[in-house]
């Protein structure tokens, strides 16, 4: 594959205080920002599918200036007044529309939520890259999602950059707010989808519900499903592990990236 085809990435998010952290995991994010930089130039804009914009329905936002949405409760102030001040991009929205056809519309009620910038400001911290997001389709079976990610491959040899943010394991009912690392189940779990994926076996990752555990690691599907529009926006593509860490008993922030070599685990 040419270095001109964009990678395609899936990244854990957790807390949202991720956005004001320092450790190994932002480091993870920080490195996967400047290999992309150093391999494939400055993506010409950022398709971000996040686990908050769970909708009936799939859209894309086409905005200039998209707001960045605080969607957090009980959280210190800080988090409340830090800026990823990106802007839109109609553009993509567009190719988006003409990619997807009557499987999209445009909505702008939305904006650039935590699921995104958390991660992002990490990645790319100088904020300077323009974002749309395209929502998580609730209503849509596992293959349908599938198919949606495999239309937007076409983006990657555009300039643009496709990038989801959920977590392989979410469970907040099973938090364990003293647990830096996961519960037994919540490795299992993440052990198991993780090499899934480096196997290609995209049918395991996607009937996840029969791999054992999947009760606790996906109680809800909205966390999961991002990596399904990653695998199919890069079929058939070798994947590689960054950030392969469990927290607080059972948060997995494990991401992947496909299209990318030379990322250590
Ligand atoms: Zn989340």
């Amino acid at each position: 594959m040419s270095n001109s085809t964009m990678p395609v990435i899936f990244s854990g998010h957790g807390s949202p205080m991720l956005a004001l952290e320092d450790t190994d995991v932002t480091h993870g994010l920080k490195t996967l920002g400047t290999k992309i930089m150093e391999k494939f130039g400055k993506p010409k804009a950022i398709l971000a599918v996040s686990a908050h914009w769970y909708t009936r329905g799939t859209f894309v936002q086409s905005m200039e200036n998209p707001k960045q949405v605080y969607d957090m409760y009980g959280f210190p102030q800080a988090l409340y007044d830090f800026k990823y001040p990106v802007k839109g991009d109609t553009a993509l929205a567009d190719r988006v529309l003409s990619l997807l056809g009557d499987r999209v519309s445009v909505n702008n009620d939305w904006g650039i939520d935590h699921g995104t910038w958390t991660v992002l400001c990490h990645v790319f911290p100088e904020a300077d890259i323009p974002v749309v997001q395209l929502s998580v389709d609730g209503t849509l079976t596992k293959d349908e999602i599938y198919e949606i990610g495999k239309s937007l491959t076409p983006l990657r040899d555009e300039g643009y950059l496709i990038f989801a943010s959920g977590n392989v394991v979410h469970n907040l009912r099973r938090v364990e707010w003293e647990n830096p690392n996961g519960s037994p189940k919540c490795t299992a779990f993440n052990d198991a989808i993780t090499e899934y994926v480096l196997e290609r076996n995209d049918k395991a990752v996607m009937e996840y519900e029969a791999v054992p555990n999947a009760a606790y690691a996906v109680p809800t599907p909205e966390h999961y499903l991002p990596l399904i529009y990653m695998l199919g926006a890069a079929e058939g593509e070798k994947a590689t592990v960054f950030n392969n860490h469990c927290e607080l008993g059972a948060i997995a922030m494990t991401g992947y990236a496909f299209g990318l070599s030379g990322l250590s685990a």
